[in-house]
C-alpha cells in the first residue's frame, strides 16, 4: 500500500510538472516525461488509477496531505481513526468529503499569518502576488540550490513563509523531478501545498546565469520562486503562461535583467506584465 500511494504522489506530481511544461512551452519535447507517466499509472491498480483520474478530471488536486486533521483541500475534518490509518501508511484511505486520496506530510510549509494577503487591499495585476521587496537584481548564488535558497530566504524575511529550509527542501525535490527552467533563460523553482496565505513569488536576476539542470545545459537568469497553496494550483498555470508570455521578447528580457534596485525591478515587472496578467 505504501508503494501504491507513493505512486500516487509521484504521478500527481509529473501530471503537474506536464501541465508546467505545457503552459510554459508548448513546442517543448516532452517524450520522457509522458514515458514516465505512462510507466507509473501501468504500476497502479486499475481501480485506484481509475479513481485518480477522474477526481484529477474534476479538480486538477486528487492526492492531498492532511492539515490540521482535516483534508488540506476540501477543509473537512477527518475522523481520528482515519488519521491514523493515514499516518501509518497501512491503507489508502480518502477523504469522506470530496473523495481525495489522503497523506501525510511531517511539517506542511505555512504561510505566515501576518503577512498574508487578506490585509491588503484587492489590487489587479501583478500586485497580488509579488512587490518590490520580493526582488533581487543581483542574486549571491552560484547554483541552483543557493538561489532557491536566496528567495526562500527573502520570502521568510518578509514573512510570507515560516521555515524557509522547508520549503527548500521541497522546491529542490520538485525540481529533481525535471527542471523547472524554461526557454529564454527562466526558471520557475515552486513549492506546493503550502498552507494559508496566496500565491506569492519572488524574483532574483542573474546576469551570469545559473544552471536549474536541464538537459542542453542552458542557463537561468530570471528565476521565479514561486509558493502555490492548494486552490490556487490551476491559477498558478495561468500565471506561469503569462510570465513566459511577457519574457519570450528579448527587449522585455533585457529591460529587466538591466535593473539594478528592487524597486525599479519591480516597476518594470509590473509594466512588461500589464497586458499579459491583466
Ligand atoms: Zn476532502
Amino acid at each position: 500500500m505504501k508503494n501504491i500511494l507513493h505512486h500516487l504522489i509521484q504521478l500527481q506530481e509529473l501530471d503537474f510538472a506536464l501541465a508546467e511544461q505545457k503552459a510554459a512551452d508548448p513546442q517543448a519535447p516532452l517524450k520522457q516525461l509522458a514515458e514516465a507517466i505512462t510507466q507509473l499509472r501501468d504500476q497502479l491498480p486499475e481501480a485506484v488509477l481509475g479513481r485518480y483520474q477522474r477526481l484529477q478530471q474534476k479538480n486538477s488536486l486528487a492526492v492531498v496531505p492532511l492539515a490540521n486533521g482535516a483534508c488540506s483541500q476540501c477543509r473537512m475534518a477527518v475522523p481520528p481513526g482515519i488519521i491514523n490509518a493515514v499516518r501509518a501508511e497501512e491503507e489508502l484511505q480518502t477523504c469522506g468529503h470530496c473523495g481525495r486520496f489522503l497523506y501525510y506530510q511531517e511539517g506542511l510549509p505555512r504561510q505566515a499569518k501576518k503577512a498574508g494577503h487578506d490585509h491588503r487591499p484587492p489590487q489587479a495585476g501583478l500586485a497580488r502576488f509579488s512587490s518590490a521587496k520580493l526582488m533581487i537584481p543581483k542574486l549571491q548564488a552560484k547554483t541552483r540550490e543557493e538561489a532557491v535558497g536566496e528567495l526562500a530566504q527573502l520570502l521568510a524575511s518578509q514573512g510570507f513563509v515560516e521555515e524557509p529550509g522547508r520549503v527548500v527542501e521541497l522546491a529542490l525535490r520538485r525540481e529533481a523531478m525535471v527542471s523547472t527552467a524554461v526557454e529564454n533563460g527562466l526558471a520557475f523553482p515552486h513549492v506546493r501545498n503550502v498552507e494559508g496565505g496566496g500565491l506569492t513569488f519572488a524574483v532574483g536576476l542573474k546576469e551570469k546565469g545559473i544552471d536549474f539542470g536541464t538537459p542542453d545545459g542552458r542557463l537561468s537568469k530570471i528565476i521565479f520562486f514561486i509558493v502555490i497553496p492548494a486552490p490556487a494550483s490551476a491559477f498558478y498555470l495561468r500565471l506561469l503562461a503569462g510570465l513566459v508570455r511577457t519574457f519570450s521578447e528579448t527587449d522585455a528580457r533585457k529591460d529587466l535583467l538591466e535593473c539594478d534596485t528592487p524597486e525599479a525591478m519591480w516597476k518594470t515587472l509590473s509594466k512588461l506584465t500589464r497586458q499579459t496578467i491583466p
